[in-house]
Formats: C-alpha cells, sequence, structure tokens
C-alpha cells in the first residue's frame, strides 16, 4: 500500500505493518511477524525495489511482531540493523521480556526465530532524512520515527477503525510514559500516522481526539 511518495506499508506484514522508505537510502521500518520473509522479500522486489539495496532496518521497539524477520532480513539485505538501545537486551536475549511478553518469547522460539548478528543502538537522532524520537512507555527504549509528514508511530498508538488508542495496559511497561510522550510528539508536525497494529491513517481531528482522551476529557 503506497501511503505517499515512494514510502510504503508492506501488505505482505499486515496486521503489524513493516513500512518501507525509498529515499537517497532504502530504509525498511520494523519487520512483522516472524515467518514472513519470502514475501517480503517479494513484495519488495514487486515494487522494483532490489533488497540489498536496502541500507538500514529500523527498529520501533523489541516485540516479537517488530523483530519477527529482523535477524533473516539482516542477512539476506545487508543492510544496518538499528534498535533502541535500552530494548536491545530484549532483541538478544540478554534480559527477558516481561509479563505477558514472555509469550512472544516463547512465539519466537517456537518459530525457530533467529537472534540478530549485529544491532546497533540509535546513537544520534538522525538517520538520512529521518528523525529517530524516543516515545518510551509500551517498552523502555521505544521510538517513533518522523519522515517528511509521516509518523512511524511503532506501538505509541494504534489504529482502532480510525481512532487513535493507547495498547491495552497489560501491553506497556510504563503508561504514564506513553501519555507523555504522546504529549511531545504532538510538538512535531505530521500529517500521517502509520502504527504497528491498524491501517495507516491521514489525520484529521483524530491526532487531537487522542489527546484529550489522554487527558481523560
Ligand atoms: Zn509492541
Amino acid at each position: 500500500m503506497k501511503i505517499g511518495e515512494n514510502v510504503y506499508a508492506l501488505d505482505s506484514t499486515k496486521g503489524s505493518y513493516a513500512y518501507l522508505i525509498k529515499d537517497k537510502e532504502t530504509i525498511l521500518i520494523d519487520t512483522g511477524r516472524p515467518g514472513k520473509v519470502k514475501n517480503i522479500l517479494n513484495e519488495i522486489e514487486s515494487l522494483y525495489i532490489n533488497p540489498k539495496d536496502i541500507k538500514h532496518i529500523l527498529l520501533t521497539h523489541h516485540d516479537a511482531d517488530r523483530v519477527g524477520n529482523a535477524a533473516s532480513l539482516e542477512k539476506e539485505t545487508r543492510a544496518i540493523l538499528w534498535a533502541p538501545k535500552k530494548d536491545i537486551p530484549y532483541i538478544l536475549g540478554d534480559k527477558s521480556r516481561p509479563g505477558v511478553k514472555k509469550l512472544g518469547s516463547l512465539y519466537l522460539s517456537l518459530m525457530r526465530v533467529k537472534k540478530p548478528e549485529k544491532i546497533r543502538s540509535y546513537d544520534n537522532n538522525k538517520i538520512d532524512n529521518i528523525e529517530i524520537i524516543p516515545t518510551p512507555g509500551h517498552t523502555p527504549g521505544h521510538v517513533s520515527i518522523l519522515y517528511k509528514d509521516i509518523l512511524f508511530a511503532g506501538d505509541l498508538v494504534r489504529n482502532s477503525n480510525g481512532v487513535l488508542k493507547i495498547a491495552p495496559s497489560i501491553m506497556n511497561a510504563d503508561e504514564e510514559s506513553i501519555k507523555e510522550s504522546i504529549r511531545k510528539i504532538s510538538e512535531y508536525s505530521f500529517r500521517w500516522v502509520c502504527p504497528d497494529n491498524g491501517e495507516p491513517l491521514e489525520l484529521k481531528e483524530e491526532w487531537k481526539q487522542l489527546l484529550s482522551d489522554i487527558e481523560g476529557k
């Protein structure tokens, strides 16, 4: 699905979207649930993009539906894999995922998902024309990614049939931090919100509504 000039939501990852940007460099944002590597590579080729041209894979956070194909895609594309510093120990298995997210780790091991060989942590807030914005709360290191007027929100918010919502409490490390992150990112300018969960959304009043919802108004 095309979102903007050279920006795509990969239909092969529908349900927990990965996104592709083709600017000066080709960049993949998140990698979807495990077991989709072939479909993802086929879809990228169908866009007349050589997967080997992907220079960076940017992970928004450590959850299983974000890192599901990261190791395989890192290998297939030889892209540099990036993740938030605080989330890397969970991705590498050095820290166990908390609460219900243990199931995510179990899922990854049942699917025999390999761990990435090398992950770099976001050391500054820019990669190419893309801004990496720390938005902790859903996970300790969660980041959102801003490209032109498109916000790749990870699990900062989800689109539930046109209504922007925070993920259920049980999925979040710290709900107050999410609200603070939403307030902070409201200072940036964007027209599209591309979440992991739910469809990309061209904003009308939805963000304003979200802000008033989190304030309990
Ligand atoms: Zn998540």
